[in-house]
C-alpha cells in the first residue's frame, strides 16, 4: 500500500445540506470517522471546513479527499479551483484529489494529471486519485503521472461487485475506495443481506459495510441521521462467516446506481 494509510472505513457527503453537514461532519468525528470525502460538486466544503475548524481532532489526524468538478480539468481549472477549495475548506492542503469524472470533453491525462502533480510540489494536495476510471483509464493514468494515483473511487456495494477492479488491483498500492457502498438505501432491499441481518442481529447496512471491508475496500457511507452515522462505524467491528461472505458474492443482481449520460466511460 501506499505511504498513505486510510483508516478502513470513512465518511461520505454528497447531497448533505451545509447544516446538515457540518451537525454530521462532527458528529462522524466524534464517533471516530477519520477520513472524509467531498467534492467541488458537492458545494458543501464551507460547511465540512466548518466542522474541522471546531478542532474536536487534530487536522493532521484527519484524511479529506475532495474532486475535481468535471469542467475543472484543463490546467488553469486543476490549480485555481483547488486553491479555491482550499479557501472553502480553510485548510492549507488536502490530502487526496481525484479527478472525479473522466470527462471526455475536459480531461487530458498528461495535462489534467500534470497540474495535479504540481499541486503535489507546491504542497496543496498530498496524493492523487482518480474517480469512476475504468482499469484501462487507470492505466493510461498511471503512465501519465510521474507521481503514484493513490486510490480509486468507484461504485460498489452487492449489486455492484467491481470484481474486474478488484483483481485488476491485486498486486497495485491503490486503495479502492467504495461510494454508494449502501446501495443510496438500496441494501434493505437485498433479501440475502436481511437474511444475514437477522442472524447477526445488526442492520443491511452493517453487513455491506463488513462484506465490502472483508473483500479489502474502504466504504465512505453518508448519513445526516446520528443513529445511522454511530452504526456504519460500528460495521467494524462486525464479523462476517464466510457463509456470510459466500452468500453476497453469489448474488447474480447488477445494477450502477450511477451513470451519468454525459460521461459514460465504457464500464
Ligand atoms: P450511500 O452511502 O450508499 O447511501 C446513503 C443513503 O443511505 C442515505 O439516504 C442515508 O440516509 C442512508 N443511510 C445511511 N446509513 C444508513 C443506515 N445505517 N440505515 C439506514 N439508512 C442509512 O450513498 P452515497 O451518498 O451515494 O455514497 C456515499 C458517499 O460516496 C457520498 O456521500 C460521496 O461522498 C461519495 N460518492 C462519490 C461519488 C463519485 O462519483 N466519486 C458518487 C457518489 C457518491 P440518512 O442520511 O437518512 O442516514
Amino acid at each position: 500500500m501506499p505511504e498513505l494509510q486510510l483508516p478502513k472505513i470513512g465518511f461520505g457527503t454528497w447531497q448533505t445540506k451545509p447544516n446538515d453537514c457540518v451537525k454530521s461532519v462532527l458528529k462522524a468525528i466524534e464517533v471516530g470517522y477519520r477520513h472524509i470525502d467531498t467534492a467541488q460538486m458537492y458545494r458543501n466544503k464551507h460547511a465540512v471546513g466548518e466542522a474541522i475548524a471546531e478542532g474536536i481532532i487534530d487536522r493532521k489526524e484527519l484524511t479529506i479527499a475532495t474532486k475535481l468538478a468535471i469542467w475543472k480539468l484543463r490546467p488553469g481549472g486543476v490549480l485555481s479551483s483547488t486553491r479555491s477549495s482550499l479557501r472553502k475548506l480553510k485548510l492549507d492542503y488536502v490530502d487526496i484529489l481525484y479527478i472525479h469524472w473522466p470527462a471526455p470533453l475536459f480531461y487530458r491525462p498528461h495535462k489534467t494529471l500534470k497540474a495535479m502533480s504540481q499541486l503535489v510540489d507546491e504542497g496543496k494536495i498530498k496524493y492523487i486519485g482518480v474517480s469512476n476510471f475504468t482499469p484501462k483509464l487507470l492505466d493510461k493514468a498511471t503512465e501519465a503521472c510521474d507521481k503514484p494515483i493513490v486510490a480509486i473511487q468507484v461504485e460498489h456495494h452487492p449489486w455492484l461487485k467491481q470484481t474486474k477492479m478488484r483483481d485488476y488491483l491485486k498486486d497495485k498500492d491503490i486503495y479502492l475506495v467504495a461510494y454508494s457502498p449502501l446501495a443510496r438505501g438500496e441494501v434493505f432491499q437485498m433479501p440475502e443481506l436481511t437474511q444475514i441481518a437477522e442472524k447477526h442481529k445488526c442492520s443491511e447496512a452493517q453487513i455491506s459495510l463488513a462484506w465490502i471491508m472483508h473483500h479489502g475496500a474502504i466504504p465512505i457511507p453518508k448519513s445526516t441521521n446520528m443513529n445511522h452515522i454511530s452504526d456504519n462505524f460500528d460495521s467494524l467491528n462486525l464479523q462476517l462467516d464466510q457463509e456470510d461472505i459466500d452468500l453476497i458474492d453469489s448474488i447474480q443482481k447488477k445494477k450502477r446506481l450511477l451513470n451519468p449520460p454525459f460521461i459514460r466511460p465504457k464500464w
